[in-house]
């Protein structure tokens, strides 16, 4: 390493060069790019231009909502189409329970909405940051065996075709297009409006405690079912499992305070610790046990149903998560633990960051949704990037992703993901169904941006393309 600090830059191998300057690398995204040109419609005339202009140009169009999805899914280096504008509600109907709003209104904005309504969600995932049709278009998921993905509870979609005509599609009006877009990947068309099935409003009594990962695992059928919306969040370095159940109340608002972590301190100290961990891997395993420990109290708490479904998720992360059968959630979670075991007894193996999420949806059928046709169990992984510093992630995502696959894993569309075509089609069974309908109703692949043409139709684009930093262990 000395004598390449002493060579000329121009001499250093590229890997060194990245290794280089790991201590020095701050990066907030893990993901960029330059889109040629990027529209905010206010209307939905404004948006049938900006097609038009795109089709005259022959440039790709890319819809985007918040842009959270962590890979490259959102992106494009020729035209995109931001939905931030395009953020109205506009039908409540409280008898029937159910919303139109347009697609690029915030869960956030939604959720406030809702509640002057008396309404909800009827789940959500841990966020409300994204965008209503973002989550559609990924089949978002929140946890709870018998809840499916979010994009369930779309009742109709309005889009605009690549062709510049309007369509309302559901179950009984163009329903193959229907199928294809309520987890379409932004491929199908504008997701316009998105009519939602809605509950009314509800608090949730979520009741928290601390066990250890075996007696968790053992009981894995049990403890997912015994709510309605039950949670794990696993510290591998402890070895514990935090588990989360949730329950619809009529209780009182009640929220559980978890002072330590929640707090000032907790939240800095721990940034710091995993900041000091970049330099000293070791120091990962104290952090995921002080971090265990600030989280190990009982604990229990009563309020509105979006507060409790959302979390705090602290830190920027690189993240990866796969939905598998839930018949295979055992083995699959030793398997990784083994894997663990193994890197924590080498001086120097991985020290990964905590905790490990794991989830559950109900069984649905819609064409892409990693939940089609089986209950499932989600199992996301973090590496935290403290005050946006980089940190090492591939080897521990490799491994990870190499067992998942072992138990029929299917990716979540949102996360970076090296699943191809060929393995996918194995997975979905109405793959090519939805390939016939991009085809169908974009022939000229207008919506196909670098990830759609990677993952669905095969075609070689490198996976870095829009990486922020381009390799790294
Ligand atoms: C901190 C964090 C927490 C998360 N938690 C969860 C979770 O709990 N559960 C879960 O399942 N996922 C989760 N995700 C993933 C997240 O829900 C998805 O990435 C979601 O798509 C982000 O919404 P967005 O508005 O940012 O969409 P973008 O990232 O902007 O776009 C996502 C996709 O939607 C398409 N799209 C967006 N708007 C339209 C439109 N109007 N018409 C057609 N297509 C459109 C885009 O083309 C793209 O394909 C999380 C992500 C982050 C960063």
């Amino acid at each position: 390493m000395l004598s390449q600090l002493t060579a000329r830059p121009s001499d250093i191998p590229l890997k060194n060069l990245y290794n280089l300057l790991e201590p020095i690398t701050k990066l907030g995204q893990s993901f960029v790019c330059t889109p040629s040109a990027i529209f905010e419609p206010e209307n939905e005339f404004q948006c049938e231009l900006v097609l038009e202009l795109a089709r005259r140009e022959g440039k790709k169009l890319r819809v985007s909502g918040v842009g959270h999805s962590p890979s490259d899914l959102a992106m494009t280096n020729e035209f995109m189409l931001r939905t931030i504008k395009l953020n109205r509600v506009l039908e409540v109907n409280t008898e029937k329970r159910y919303v139109v709003a347009q697609g690029g209104i915030t869960l956030n904005d939604l959720n406030a909405q809702l509640a002057k309504n008396n309404l909800a969600m009827i789940t959500l995932g841990s966020i409300s940051d994204q965008s209503l049709a973002g989550i559609v278009a990924t089949a978002t998921h929140g946890s709870g065996v018998s809840y499916g993905v979010i994009s369930t509870n779309v009742m109709a979609l309005s889009l605009l075709l690549a062709d510049g005509s309007r369509v309302t599609c559901s179950r009984s009006e163009h329903s193959d297009l229907f199928m294809a877009s309520i987890c379409g990947l932004g491929a199908t068309g504008i997701i316009l409006s998105v009519q939602v099935e809605m509950e009314p409003a509800f608090r949730l009594k979520e009741m928290q405690q601390s066990l250890p990962f075996e007696d968790v695992v053992q009981n894995m059928d049990k403890l997912a079912r015994s709510a309605e919306h039950a949670r794990f969040w696993w510290f591998p370095s402890k070895d514990i499992i935090r588990c989360s159940y949730s329950n619809r109340t009529t209780e009182a608002r009640n929220p559980a305070g978890s002072w330590l972590w929640n707090s000032f301190f907790g939240f800095h100290a721990i940034q710091f610790l995993l900041f000091i961990g970049r330099y000293f891997s070791f120091v990962n395993t104290w952090t995921g046990k002080f971090a265990c420990w600030l989280a190990s109290g009982d604990s229990i708490g009563v309020d509105d149903s979006y507060k409790i479904f959302n979390v705090d998720c602290r830190y920027p992360q690189h993240t990866t998560e796969w939905a598998i059968p839930f018949e295979n959630t055992q083995a699959c979670l030793r398997e990784f633990r083994d894997f663990l075991r193994k890197e924590y007894q080498d001086p120097n193996g991985i020290r990964p960051h905590f905790p490990v999420e794991i989830r559950f949806s109900a069984s649905d059928d819609i064409w892409l949704s990693p939940s089609y046709g089986q209950l499932t169990t989600w199992i996301g992984i973090v590496q935290y990037k403290p005050y946006g510093f980089n940190v090492p992630y591939r080897r521990l995502f490799e491994a990870f992703e190499d067992i998942v696959i072992r138990h029929r894993g299917r990716p979540h569309w949102a996360k970076a993901h090296p699943l191809g075509t060929d393995s996918l089609r194995k997975l979905y069974p109405h793959f090519d169904d939805f390939k016939r309908v991009i085809d169908k109703v974009d022939p000229d692949a207008i919506f196909c941006n670098e990830y759609v043409q990677r993952h669905i139709m095969g075609k070689p684009i490198d996976p870095r393309l829009f990486r922020a930093f381009k390799q790294h262990s």
